[in-house]
């Protein structure tokens, strides 16, 4: 008679156990079962008026509902988890047709490229890149190039000296008497690098710059081979349309001297906000070489001449690609620095 009931209480828990969708449907089974209120605490609360006999035989019976019930709820509990976790993955699914983050890929720095650029334009001429020293000496960097102590030229050289004789120089220009002495004619050298100056910060200067130094020693150069060959680099550099202007100018180091413009490559020589409405933008310094510089490489100036020139990488560079602030090539923002 017990045994019956037991065996019907099982099955019809059985069924509703395999037939909960939710865990909270498996937690109302679970209190109907073994609350306090539940059908097996109210099965042991009978027992108490059963004789020793009875007691042991319902006891064991009431134990195998209880073991067999909670196995059912054991099943259908990972059941129900699997069923939720699929769900879940299928809601956050990866959709694989997306197209990927490409990873970041770096870029050489625009004033390395447009050094490259020059340099190659110099080599093509027969030009050979030198490496120089960054710290120089106050002969090689002064004295040879025709400044001594005295002259009011080193007022806008002003630089950093280490020690008495030794100074981060301030031009790459030092390396001209170094080349000389080193080799013979004929020279056409290139001396590209970092240099230092006692400049206060703002759009155009910067108290660290780039430029490249060139110059070419041979018997009979005269200055239409200079006005030639820096005019093959304008073209080569801002496009073949591209004409330009010498005017006088001075430095200690050259006689005579001149700074060359370009034609604004913007407007075209028309006169634009760029180039101050004037047409012309300034590149280079340059000139024939001083004798005094020849006398301190040992050269003979009535046999050799030569032309020097020095323009700032950066400067070229803002022409070209319309930068408007020299500090932009130094803030490392990746947002400028990838466009080039
Ligand atoms: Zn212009």
């Amino acid at each position: 008679m017990f045994n019956a009931k037991i065996k019907e209480i099982s099955e019809k828990f059985v069924v509703d156990i395999g037939s909960a969708d939710t865990k909270e449907m498996l937690k109302e089974i679970h209190s109907s079962l073994l609350g306090k209120k539940g059908i097996i605490t109210d099965l042991l609360k009978e027992m108490a008026y059963l004789d020793v006999e009875a007691k042991k035989e319902h006891g064991k019976l009431i134990n195998i509902l209880k073991t067999t019930c909670e196995n059912a709820m054991g099943i259908r509990q990972k059941e129900i988890e699997e069923v939720l976790l699929l769900k879940e993955f299928e809601s956050g699914k990866v959709d694989i047709t997306l197209p990927s983050r490409m990873p970041l890929s770096g870029n050489i720095h625009i004033l390395t490229q447009v050094e490259e650029e020059i340099i190659s334009i110099f080599q093509n001429m027969g030009f050979i890149p030198v490496d120089g020293n960054e710290i120089e000496d106050d002969y090689h960097n002064f004295e040879a190039l025709n400044i001594p102590s005295y002259h009011p030229a080193r007022d806008s050289h002003d630089t950093l000296f280490i020690d008495d004789k030794y100074l981060l120089r301030t031009h790459t220009s030092g390396m001209q008497v170094r080349i000389m002495k080193e080799t013979s004619p004929p020279i056409a050298a290139l001396s590209p690098g970092k240099c230092v100056r006692h400049d206060a910060v703002d759009a155009k200067h910067s108290p660290v710059f780039h430029q490249i130094e060139g110059f070419l020693v041979d018997k009979h150069i005269t200055f239409g081979d200079l006005k030639g060959c820096l005019e093959h680099f304008c073209k080569k550099m801002f496009g073949e349309k591209t004409s330009i202007r010498l005017r006088p100018d001075y430095f200690p180091f050259v006689e005579p001297g001149a700074d060359i413009s370009a034609s604004c490559i913007i407007c075209n020589g028309e006169g634009c906000k760029t180039c101050g409405y004037e047409g012309w933008i300034e590149i280079l310094g340059c000139g024939m070489i001083h004798p005094k510089v020849f006398e301190h490489a040992g050269y003979d100036p009535y046999l050799y001449s030569g032309f020097a020139f020095g323009l700032g990488i950066e400067r070229v560079a803002m022409i070209k690609y319309g930068v408007p602030d020299i500090r932009m090539f130094y803030e490392n923002d990746i947002e400028f620095l990838s466009q080039f």
